[in-house]
Parts: C-alpha cells; structure tokens; sequence
C-alpha cells in the first residue's frame, strides 16, 4: 500500500474512533504479508484487536462504577475453609442465569465467613459478561437517605437503584432502619422485583430482619418479594480473618484475593 492510502485509511480509522486499529495496523500489514493472509483474514485480525481493546475498557469503567470496595474472585475463595457452602450452588450462579433471570442471592452468616468476598467475586464475574453492577453496603445506603430526607434521593440516582441489572447491598443488620429508610428499602426492592437481580448480604436470621426494619409486617412484605424467586446461602463457621491471624500470614496471602483497600 502507497504511503497516502495508509495515512488516508489511518486517519479514517482515527476519525471513525477505531483507535487500536490504527495503532495496530502497520504490525498487521506486516503479519499480512508476511503470512499471506487474505484482505478478509487481515480484516479479521485488526478488527479483532479493536473489540479486544474495548472490551477490556468497557469491563474497566463498570468495575469503576461498580463500587467494589476491594476485588475478590471466585478463584480465590477457600471452598474446603467453608463446607457449610455446597460448591454447586456457586457453580450455579456463576453461569449468570440468575441476572438473566432477574432472581435474588441472600447470603446470611456471622461475621467473616465469606459473603462480601463471594458477593463481590460474583458481582465481578457479571460485569465481565456484560452486565452493569452496583456495590454498596447498607450503612452507606442508610446515610444517603438520611442526606436526602427532605429533597429525597436524587433522580438519577434512585433511577440507577431501580434499574441496575446487579445490585449489592452487604451488611444488612448492623444498622437499623428508622420507618422512612425501611420503607423507601422495600419501595425500592418493589421496583426491582422480577426485574432486576439483587444480592444482599446479612448477618442477621430472617426472624430477625423485622428488628432491623424496625416493623415485623414490613419485613414480611419485603421478604415475601425477596425471597419468590431467589437462591438462600447460609454461611457458618468461624471467621476466616481469625483463622487466618492464628495460622500466620502465609495462610492469609495464600488464600486472599487482590487487595485494592482496608478490608
Ligand atoms: P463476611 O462478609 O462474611 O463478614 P468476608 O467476605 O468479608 O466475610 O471475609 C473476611 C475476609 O476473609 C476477607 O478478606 C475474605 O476474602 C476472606 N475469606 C473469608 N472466607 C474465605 C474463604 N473461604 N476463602 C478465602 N478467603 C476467605
Ligand atoms: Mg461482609
């Protein structure tokens, strides 16, 4: 190719936004020629290097938007530190069918047994099918409502609660609800119900969630949707930081998955 039609067909690959296919074309004319491929087949690699590059930064941005507050993958969850788990039930959702399906996860359990590391590990495996997914632990969703009391929550972001395709909630039951949150909480569990998945955490039994709600009849009608179409996990067992700190550090790192933050 004459050095003007590759500066012409560059600068259409830059004016169409088809940055990594500029930048990768001088290397695959080159593979090209060197491997004889056909135009189709040179076609086919360039543009198979431009979805790459942008699937790799689309799986970027929504990791940003999700708010994790560390990353954790299934890959690094100890399943034989916690046999009160069946693996299959993980193997199950992590094909994604439950997003698909709009279903719900509640995982319970005390402290430490794995529910933010598995609710993130699982938050993750869906972003990186496509899936838009938001984090967000219940005292940070208590403390926007409280800020928003009067005017509310903003709309775009009641909009985004309402319709993420994946939403987080960690830490139900370590702070209670005054009567305006719970309800706004059911309202919103409302919205989502047969529409969109939800994965709450908690270290609280059901029984006592009308405790948390600070209504038993309002709990009720807020289970009664969560838990229709829905997968329970009932995590035992002592806490996995403990066991890690009284077996040393090795245990710990070995086990652990990358640390981002404050755990
Ligand atoms: P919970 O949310 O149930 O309180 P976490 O998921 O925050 O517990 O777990 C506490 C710490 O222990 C995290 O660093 C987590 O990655 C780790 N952890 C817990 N259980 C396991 C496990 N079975 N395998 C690997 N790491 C684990
Ligand atoms: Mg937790």
């Amino acid at each position: 190719m004459s050095d003007l039609t590759t500066e012409r067909v560059l600068q259409a690959l830059t004016n169409l936004r088809l940055s990594t296919a500029a930048a990768r074309l001088d290397s695959q004319l080159r593979a090209a020629d060197e491997r004889e491929l056909t135009p189709l087949q040179f076609l086919d690699h360039l543009l198979a290097d431009e979805t790459a590059a942008r699937d790799e930064r689309s799986i970027t941005v929504r990791t940003k938007l999700a708010h994790f507050p560390i990353i954790k993958s299934i890959e690094s969850f100890d399943f034989d530190a916690q046999p009160t788990l069946d693996r299959k039930i993980i193997q199950t959702l992590e094909t994604l069918a439950f997003v698909g399906r709009a279903e719900n996860v509640v995982m319970l359990g005390p402290p430490g047994v794995g529910k933010t590391h598995l609710s993130i590990a699982l938050g993750l495996r869906a972003l990186q099918a496509g899936h838009r997914v938001y984090f967000v632990t219940a005292q940070d969703l208590l403390d926007q409502i409280r800020v928003a009391q009067l005017d509310g929550i903003p709309g775009h972001k009641q909009r985004h609660l309402n319709n993420v395709p994946l939403l987080i909630i960690d830490e139900l039951g370590y702070v209670e609800f005054d009567k305006a949150a719970a309800t706004w909480l059911f309202q919103l569990l409302c919205q989502r119900y047969e529409r969109h998945s939800t994965i709450i955490t908690s270290n609280k039994p059901f029984a006592d969630w009308g405790h948390v709600l600070g209504d038993t009849t309002l709990a009720g009608a807020l289970l009664d949707r969560l838990l229709h179409h829905s997968h329970v996990l009932n995590l035992k067992g002592e806490s996995y930081r403990m066991r890690a700190k009284t077996q040393g550090p090795s245990h710990a790192k070995r086990k652990n998955g990358t640390q981002v933050g404050p755990s």
